[in-house]
């Protein structure tokens, strides 16, 4: 790291600690040569995950959105604010575990109601009636045809 007194690159680190959001590691350093004293951040580098819509265009994936989507979904029903955050980090976390960066908002969309559908069934078919935009009432009573017959193994 060069000193940014004198151009010289060496120094030595005298503290290190975390930031306080735990995110950065400061390095406190000195150089070596004219002893002047500097503060380097040390963070991790990440790409952002890049969600593509219906329409073709590209967006960053932003991990508030989809929990404001669950969170509305969810109104009223048994379902804590820390499990949404928890169902939200899980789909980041597999979205970034990917080959690719890019993803088709559709995917992400299948996940959520993936989520949805084991936690709460009614979140779900809230969910999936606007996120699928059920063509027609068939459609729909299909869906809560298929979801009845899973819990209770046929009607
Ligand atoms: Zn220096």
């Amino acid at each position: 790291m060069k000193c940014p007194y004198c151009g010289n690159v060496e120094t030595r680190v005298i503290d290190s600690r975390y930031s306080e959001d735990m995110e950065a590691i400061r390095r406190r350093r000195e150089c070596l040569n004219c002893g002047k004293r500097f503060t380097t951040y040390e963070r991790v580098e990440i790409a952002p995950i890049i969600v593509i819509k219906k329409n073709g265009e590209k967006q960053e994936f932003i991990p508030e959105k989809v929990k404001k989507g669950m969170l509305k979904a969810c109104e009223k029903r048994p379902i804590s604010e820390e499990d949404i955050d928890i169902a939200v980090q899980e789909i980041e976390r597999e979205l970034r575990n990917r080959d690719s960066i890019e993803v088709p908002s559709v995917e992400i969309g299948e996940m959520v109601m993936e989520k949805l559908r084991k936690m709460d069934k009614v979140a779900y078919i809230r969910f999936a009636s606007v996120y699928r935009e059920f063509a027609d009432v068939e459609t729909f009573e299909k869906e809560i045809r298929n979801l009845i017959k899973e819990k209770y193994g046929g009607i």
